[in-house]
């Protein structure tokens, strides 16, 4: 496949027709799309999102399905949870599921959340400018995080901390640091730090830990919300769509920029996440206990790539937050959605916001057991939100 990322994909995207938004029965046209139920969740029929997105397919590897428009290429399968944008990895909140006669189920969950989001970032909700980005070096004092022969993650965090937010100023960010000597911090008071910042987004940075033979940069953002009708919202799931764009310029700039191995967008409920206001993402820039890894984590050069790759991320999902770039979008000539294909006679239903069931943090593509939960950012029990 063509590789690609979100830096060559924006302008594409300005240039995608302004068809309704899938997600909005009030203002969209549903009658685009037609609900299928197999078992829970809800899902859509891969045609139906090729079909609204004026896609084509397109010819992948052997047990993928490829859909795209030459600039853009979604790429399912063939583990049903991943999802390749132009080549960059995300974990879908559900598997697809197989739909008969040769299509594909998407939940809508993970077209709501994660994939108009990311092909069409000007629709997100509640867009506006960002000005101020709050740099969070995880760890810190006794908290030292991931210790190896290579690296200790608190010191390369706090050095990405500071060249990232140089960076960030010489763009024109303002920068707010959560902490810019080694010292302990709350994760309340990281948050605390995030929700205080006006226009802001939150990026925490950490130091993964697993096998000595993984390696790879991973991007998380909080898992999306619920669809139960009494649940409350948490914070971070406000801005679950501004969260997955977020996510996927953070991740895609990072791979492109520095070489690293693409573990993907991942979802998790770490409080860090789930509590702060504004879209937020917790990036593990590499493992600490991968030899090769490690050692590139432990030089300057390596962590100013890093934080050059970050800036980049943030530079581009700023412009899709940015009102002008709606109006950029908006000049371009609207076109109606496709009318629903006449041989599907399930009648038209507005597509709702669906949510994960999942009760789970995203989980690693590596056992378990080669993580040490002590070293989270936040324990997965106490950052999960009782059910
Ligand atoms: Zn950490």
């Amino acid at each position: 496949m063509k590789f690609r990322t979100l830096m060559t994909l924006l302008p594409a995207l300005a240039c995608l027709p302004a068809l309704p938004l899938p997600r909005t029965a009030a203002t969209g046209d549903g009658s685009a799309w037609h609900a299928t139920r197999v078992g829970d969740p809800e899902s859509l029929p891969l045609e139906d999102l090729r079909s609204f997105y004026k896609f084509i397919p397109v010819e992948g590897a052997a047990g993928t399905r490829s859909v795209g428009n030459g600039e853009v290429t979604l790429t399912f399968g063939p583990d049903a949870r991943d999802l390749l944008f132009n080549g960059i990895r995300c974990r879908l909140s559900r598997p697809t599921r197989d739909g008969g006669h040769g299509d594909l189920l998407v939940s809508k969950a993970d077209l709501v959340k994660l994939i108009d989001p990311v092909l069409r970032p000007t629709y997100i909700p509640n867009r506006r400018a960002i000005r101020t980005v709050v740099v969070d070096a995880g760890h810190g004092g006794h908290d030292v995080g991931t210790v190896s022969p290579y690296v200790r993650e608190a010191d390369a965090t706090l050095l990405v901390a500071a060249a990232l937010g140089r960076e960030l100023s010489k763009r024109g960010f303002e920068v707010v640091y959560t902490h810019e000597d080694n010292r302990y911090l709350s994760d309340q008071q990281r948050v605390d730090a995030a929700n205080a910042a006006k226009d802001a987004i939150f990026i925490s940075l950490h130091l993964n830990s697993g096998r000595s033979d993984t390696s790879g940069v991973e991007t998380y953002t909080v898992e999306p919300a619920e669809p139960s009708p009494d649940a409350k919202l948490l914070p971070g799931n406000r801005n679950d769509a501004a969260n997955a764009a977020l996510a996927m310029a953070l991740q895609a700039s990072l791979v492109r920029r520095c070489g690293a191995a693409d573990g993907g967008l991942r979802r998790a409920r770490y409080s860090i996440l789930s509590s702060v206001e504004c879209p937020a993402a917790l990036v593990e820039l590499g493992y600490a206990t991968n030899k090769d890894e490690g050692a590139l984590l432990d030089t300057q050069d390596y962590r100013d790539s890093l934080a050059k790759a970050l800036v980049d991320g943030i530079a581009t999902f700023a412009k899709m937050m940015d009102p002008a770039t709606e109006l950029q979008a908006r000049e371009t000539p609207a076109a109606p959605p496709a009318p629903p294909a006449a041989v599907k006679p399930a009648p038209p239903a507005p597509v709702k916001p669906a949510a994960t069931t999942k009760t789970k943090p995203a989980r690693q593509a590596k056992p378990a057991t080669t993580r040490t939960p002590a070293k989270r950012t936040k324990p997965a029990s106490s950052g999960r939100r009782p059910r």
